[in-house]
């Protein structure tokens, strides 16, 4: 059990823990209000789930070029994502990625769907959240004991910005406060030598036991490089959780299937996420984000997990714990 926090002298910095953008929202509403703060992010690159990796040692033009290999876009429906959307639209760091998708089965690819607007980032998904963290001091760390943290009396409170599996580890009580139930994710990066498909920006693939989504990277970057990203199925993921690049034939040969072709990449990485995403349904009831002695706030804290969810938690968070400290 956690001891209380002293939270009566103001001055003393509130702990950020976690640099995804529910982090970074957090720590933004505090400047805003003239909170101090420290933020700590386990890893040497932010973002959390919003990342890109570069490709290394392919022999081509490629090298160094990015692929999203966690969160594929974002959408935007509240009016102060839409601002805060506006202004990076304004500035160049995201841009309109497609409204429309196709769908398919095992058989191969049906029809198309329109939907909302899908943003992205040319410098790929991390760098919206280097973006906004951009005047924001971050110390790389992992916070891996919160008891002793409490008991050097430094902080005025501590928000956990993460999956509540995550939090959970130095946390426990957190695993009892959000009832949301996590699905893993591979995500399998392709470059190909040249492009062998039809135009599309997007597939779901429904029905299949491989693979749920692939992406056209090349159309999300605006490169129009040879480049896919396949999502493994859940299932198939969790299978191979502590052998990632195991899925890679999996994927490869549902996505030659999906796409109607047969040519084999020149370059393949596979990414595993333990806790990739809040499964729909199980987070209804929960608020924006827990306050309390310890703070939680992330995608889960709302009925449609994802990255717009993500950053509302982390503001609405800092927006409370504002109101206490300022
Ligand atoms: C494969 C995949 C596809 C997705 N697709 C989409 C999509 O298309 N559209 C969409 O809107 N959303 C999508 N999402 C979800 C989206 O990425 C998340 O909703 C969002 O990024 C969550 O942000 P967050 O800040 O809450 O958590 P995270 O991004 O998970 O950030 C948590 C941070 O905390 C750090 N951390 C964890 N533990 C510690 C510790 N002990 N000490 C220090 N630091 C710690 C981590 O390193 C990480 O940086 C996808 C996610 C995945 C994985």
């Amino acid at each position: 059990m956690i001891r209380l926090l002293d939270n009566s002298d103001r001055t003393k910095p509130v702990l950020i823990v976690g640099a995804g953008i529910s982090g970074i929202a957090c720590a933004r509403e505090l400047r805003d209000h003239g909170v101090p703060f420290k933020i700590i992010n386990k890893g040497m690159k932010i973002g959390g789930r919003m990342a890109s990796k570069s490709v290394r040692d392919s022999g081509t033009q490629y090298d160094g070029r990015v692929f999203d290999i966690g969160a594929s876009y974002f959408t935007v429906s509240d009016p102060g994502f839409m601002e805060l959307t506006d202004s990076m639209l304004n500035a160049g760091v995201v841009a309109d990625w497609t409204d429309t998708f196709h769908v398919a089965d095992s058989q191969g690819l049906g029809g198309v769907k329109v939907g909302p607007m899908r943003y992205t980032a040319r410098k790929g998904i991390r760098s919206v959240v280097e973006y906004l963290a951009q005047d924001l001091e971050i110390t790389e760390g992992e916070v891996t004991d919160l008891d002793e943290i409490v008991l050097r009396e430094q902080y005025s409170s501590i928000a956990l910005c993460m999956p509540t599996p995550q939090a959970a580890k130095i946390y426990p009580e957190a695993a009892t406060i959000s009832p949301a139930q996590w699905e893993p994710v591979i995500a399998v990066s392709f470059l190909f030598a040249e492009k062998i498909w039809r135009d599309f920006d997007g597939v779901f693939v429904n029905g299949d036991n491989e693979i749920t989504w692939i992406a056209n990277d090349g159309t999300r970057r605006g490169d129009h490089a040879p480049a896919l990203v396949a999502h493994v199925h859940p299932v198939l993921a969790s299978h191979h959780l502590m052998d990632p690049q195991a899925v890679i034939p999996f994927a490869l040969r549902a996505v030659q299937r999906t796409l109607g072709f047969i040519e084999t990449p020149i370059w393949s990485h596979a990414h595993r996420w333990t806790f990739a995403k809040p499964l729909e349904g199980s987070t209804s009831a929960l608020p924006l984000s827990h306050v309390g002695q310890i703070s939680l706030a992330g995608d889960e804290f709302s009925e449609k997990p994802r990255v717009e969810a993500a950053w509302l938690s982390g503001r609405d968070l800092g927006r409370n714990l504002a109101q206490k400290f300022s």
